[in-house]
């Protein structure tokens, strides 16, 4: 078993490391780059994305063929946790949610008409993207079979009706995503569909507040009265909407975990160099044992996300689907992500609860990693069904 790097992703690593230390973190340090929702200005965004172009460090974790770097998902795990030191960095490389799954779906099942359509777009920066599953009660995500939007069939078009919310990105997206009912069928009932902002029929009813900082775009509740797609911009084919959903979820939410990990060691960063520096009762706080078990914890339990984080990166790399890997790590890194931040501003003392360093922005913003792509519990139900239906099994080293 090797856990070393392949060269050629280590210097993909160092060079995205370095990228964000000289150029991105600066940014983030003059508070003038930020936009009202707390991310990065759209000014110093263009910037920073015209020379992670230039540096070739942008869209790594697409094939070649569909415009990327051509990263396996081992590579994607190095250099998207060294971007998310900063929450500002995976959008400057084009690696942040919602784009990033849109792109890798569309990569993988898009016709070639669909991809020079809605794909090259995204990859090419000019346009960004939303995918439009969740539904306010009594309709559902964590139970899909819920799922109560509709796409009924007019003609030569499929007519949408129902209503999405938390969908990322749809204030500034061009390009949308959107999974609807078109049968009872349980298995077969859905289907993804692609739509663009310009067309008729639908409309964003708000954009949801939320806790944290957010991504470019928001999060928005959208409402669909009559929107009209045609059979070209049915994604896979009609009754594959759950297929596309785990096709795009899996590498999704550990693309999640990859940043996360990267925030969390932000987090420590912060707080390590605090607790060298800062002394209490004659000792820097790094003396006290206390703080050691504190820091040691928070290390651990990084080292613990992101080794299943690359085993799961790994079986994706080797054509699995992944589903308890993906979960297991993705219920790990968010606990640990909330952990790290919380740990951190412990251990800053009142500094860590003020402004004065990112740790504050950073909590706020992990507490969306234990809901956003499945709930922990969710993912604790799919580890148990797997282990019930696999019994020893579940523990083999495929
Ligand atoms: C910041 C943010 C961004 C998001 N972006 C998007 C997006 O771009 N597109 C999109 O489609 N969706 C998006 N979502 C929605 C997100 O994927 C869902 O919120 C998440 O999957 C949980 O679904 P829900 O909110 O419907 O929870 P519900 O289904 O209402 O469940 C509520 C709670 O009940 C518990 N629960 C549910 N089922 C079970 C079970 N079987 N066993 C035990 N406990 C259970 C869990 O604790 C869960 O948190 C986003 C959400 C957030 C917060």
């Amino acid at each position: 078993m090797d856990f070393t790097l392949p060269a050629e992703l280590e210097d993909y690593r160092r060079r995205v490391r370095a990228f964000v230390e000289d150029e991105i973190l600066p940014v983030e340090a003059d508070r003038a780059n930020w936009d009202e929702h707390e991310n990065i200005a759209e000014a110093p965004l263009e910037a920073l994305r015209a020379k992670a172009k230039a540096a070739g460090l942008w869209t790594l974790q697409l094939p070649k063929e569909a415009g990327g770097q051509g990263l396996p998902m081992v590579g994607v795990a190095a250099c998207y946790e060294e971007m998310n030191r900063s929450i500002f960095g995976p959008v400057c490389f084009n690696a942040a949610a919602p784009d990033d799954g849109n792109m890798r779906l569309l990569s993988m099942v898009g016709t070639p008409a669909q991809k020079d359509r809605w794909l090259v777009p995204i990859v090419e920066g000019r346009v960004r993207s939303a995918f439009a599953m969740t539904e306010p009660h009594p309709r559902g995500v964590s139970d899909p079979s819920m799922m109560k939007t509709r796409a009924e069939r007019r003609g030569d078009r499929w007519v949408i009706t129902g209503r999405k919310w938390f969908i990322t990105g749809a204030r500034v997206a061009q390009h949308f995503i959107l999974m609807a009912r078109t049968s009872e069928d349980p298995r077969k009932g859905l289907t993804a569909f692609l739509f663009d902002r310009d067309q008729p029929g639908w409309r964003i009813e708000r954009r949801i507040p939320i806790m944290g900082p957010e991504e470019h775009g928001g999060h928005c509740e959208l409402v669909f009265d009559g929107l009209e797609i045609a059979d070209e911009n049915v994604l896979m084919t009609v009754g594959d909407g759950l297929k596309a959903t785990q096709i795009r979820l899996g590498p999704a939410r550990l693309t999640h975990c990859m940043r996360w990990t990267g925030l969390a060691k932000r987090c420590l960063e912060i707080a390590g160099a605090y607790v060298k520096e800062r002394e209490s009762f004659g000792t820097p706080l790094a003396e006290h044992e206390g703080v050691q078990w504190m820091l040691g914890e928070a290390a651990m339990q990084i080292e613990i996300g992101r080794l299943l984080t690359m085993k799961a990166a790994h079986a994706l790399d080797n054509g699995s689907f992944a589903r308890k890997e993906v979960s297991m790590a993705k219920v790990q890194v968010a606990d640990t992500l909330f952990k790290a931040a919380d740990t951190a501003i412990q251990l800053c003392g009142a500094r860590g609860y003020s402004k004065d360093t990112v740790l504050e922005w950073i909590y706020r913003y992990a507490r969306q990693a234990k809901l956003v792509d499945g709930a922990s519990e969710v993912h604790k139900m799919v580890l148990s069904r797997s282990y019930l239906a696999e019994g020893d099994d579940f523990w083999g080293w495929r």
